[in-house]
């Protein structure tokens, strides 16, 4: 069913290009999709009008068309959409309808400051691009990783440019409506097949689908509301990290570019081996060299543990490779309460040089 044009508008048949240049302003303002707000309902009712009006205008303002249409009640557009052959090709929404276009000169003081660049970009029409993760790596030494610590990394990395605040336009600039996509903040692509005309719709890469833009970018970012800076990050490292654990910062990537979201940063852990301290899981292993007298006789040891020196009951009749355990005297478990235990593994050194004397007392304890 043709449309009517005059209707749309609310003019009558007679109207003067001025008047329906005039009528399809104040409609044009009206039922601009960025005014209905976030309401979804609204803004499908808001495009679908604004669709019609424009519709409407390019064929009233276009003597030629005007004439055609008044003459056949359609055009040459309509006859060609409505036999295209493929109907109801998706729901690709606004712009589904035809070769429609905006009258942007009209629509660039109607608009200009009112819409676009600096709103709110929650909802469907999001146009930047999200942020890549961050991978790196930091070395700690045992301690640290034991304990925990505080420790700052500095990273070359994107940020939101602080200038624009992520628009990517000039604070100051003037609000356009994009040219390339004539405002719609979509391009619909027509390609004819044998089998009929395929539409298909695409949000504008120039305006980001926003369907405005500033008229000038952002000088601090060139418009891409993102620079490159190196930011020092402070770091807490969880105790009882362990080596080759992962850390994961969300947010800390690379900035996402026009308020899309930022990466993630990932820190991999390198914790350094001590000298002293074995770690297996969360456990500390350490070895105690005793003399084969104190072995056979038992003692008292000073041991080194994480947290200082404990004094150890050797019993008498130790054997070479036992293990004796300090309770909780491990690495603080990253997940969950408590600690590991410390093991002490006993070595008995064999004396390699006997005086005279010991000799003899060692062949009497034998035959003893
Ligand atoms: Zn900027
Ligand atoms: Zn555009």
């Amino acid at each position: 069913m043709a449309k009517d044009y005059y209707a749309i508008l609310g003019v009558s048949k007679n109207a003067s290009t001025d008047e329906i240049k005039k009528a399809y302003r104040k409609l044009a303002h009206e039922f601009h999709p960025d005014k209905a707000g976030h309401d979804a309902k609204k803004k499908e009712h808001s495009e679908k009008k604004f669709k019609e009006i424009n519709e409407a205008y390019q064929i009233l303002s276009d003597p030629e068309k005007r004439k055609q249409f008044d003459q056949f009640g359609t055009t040459f557009e309509d006859a060609r959409r409505n036999g295209a052959g493929f109907g109801g090709f998706g729901d690709f929404g606004f712009g589904q309808t035809g070769n429609v276009n905006i009258d942007f000169e009209d629509l660039e003081d109607l608009f200009s400051g009112a819409f676009g660049f600096g709103r709110a970009r929650q909802g469907t029409r999001a146009r930047g691009v999200a942020g890549r993760d961050i991978e790196v790596s930091l070395t700690i030494n045992f301690r640290e990783a034991v304990f925990g610590a505080r420790k700052e990394i500095s990273l070359y990395k994107t940020v939101t440019c602080a200038n624009c605040k992520s628009t990517g336009a000039d604070p100051k600039s003037k609000i356009i409506t994009c040219s390339t996509c004539n405002g719609q903040g979509q391009i619909e692509s027509v390609q004819n097949t044998i089998f009929g005309q395929f539409r298909s719709v695409r949000a504008c890469s120039a305006c980001g689908g926003q369907g405005s833009r500033a008229e000038k970018a952002c000088g601090a970012c060139a418009g891409t509301s993102v620079v490159k800076e190196t930011v020092a990050l402070k770091i807490d490292i969880p105790a009882g990290i362990n080596d080759s654990e992962v850390i994961q910062l969300s947010g800390q990537g690379e900035a996402g570019r026009l308020g899309a979201k930022s990466g993630d940063l990932y820190i991999k852990v390198r914790v350094q081996a001590d000298e002293k301290f074995e770690r297996r899981k969360d456990d500390i292993w350490t070895k105690l060299k005793i003399s084969f007298a104190e072995a056979a006789l038992g003692t008292t040891k000073e041991i080194d543990t994480l947290d200082g020196t404990v004094r150890l009951t050797i019993p008498e009749g130790t054997q070479s490779g036992k293990v004796l355990r300090l309770t909780d005297k491990g690495v603080p478990h990253l997940k969950g309460r408590g600690r590991g235990d410390h093991y002490i593994e006993v070595v008995v050194v064999t004396p390699t040089r006997l005086s005279k004397r010991q000799r003899e007392l060692l062949r009497e304890m034998e035959t003893g």
